[in-house]
């Protein structure tokens, strides 16, 4: 089971998992969702215009530049990176499947790699990116951009 706990952290509410998982298990699996073509904090994209919400008990998982977990939402499965014990905090890494994040801000997690600003993908360096799990239609999205820098390069 997981739940949600308000309060305690810079993000307000977070979601504790009341069992432990080992690196791989699926957590729980995305049911019950709307697509819609507006993103909001509250939405998670899973395509290039294309964004999910009413999410239910994921709505709450924080950002981390150290997560705990993925979003593959190919699969539509929230999966463990890394054994993960009961008591703790799930989270995951925004930019994952945000291009461009409705509400950017500074993160606190305190991760030696933290990111700082997480405003989405479109804002952080490939290197920086192939440390994580990123969505398809995020990848799509980083090499669109590199071959319009090398156009533009190559006209220069
Ligand atoms: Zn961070």
């Amino acid at each position: 089971m997981l739940k949600i706990i308000s309060g305690g952290s810079a993000y307000g509410a977070r979601l504790i998992t009341d069992q432990s998982f080992r690196r791989g298990d699926l957590i729980y699996r995305i049911e019950g969702h709307r697509f819609t073509e507006q993103p909001t904090y509250q939405t998670i994209q899973v395509g290039r215009n294309q964004h999910i919400e009413e999410l239910g008990v994921i709505a709450y998982l924080n950002h981390s530049c150290q997560p705990n977990t993925l979003i593959d939402v190919t699969r539509m499965e929230v999966v463990a990176v890394r054994d993960i014990a009961v008591g703790e905090e799930l989270n995951f890494f925004y930019p994952s499947t945000e291009w461009e994040m409705d509400r950017p801000f500074i993160c606190l997690c305190g991760a030696p790699q933290c990111v700082r600003l997480v405003a989405g993908a479109k804002y952080l360096s490939v290197d920086t990116l192939s440390r994580y799990f990123i969505n398809q239609h995020v990848r799509e999205m980083i090499f669109e951009t590199l071959a319009q820098t090398v156009t533009v390069e190559r006209d220069a």
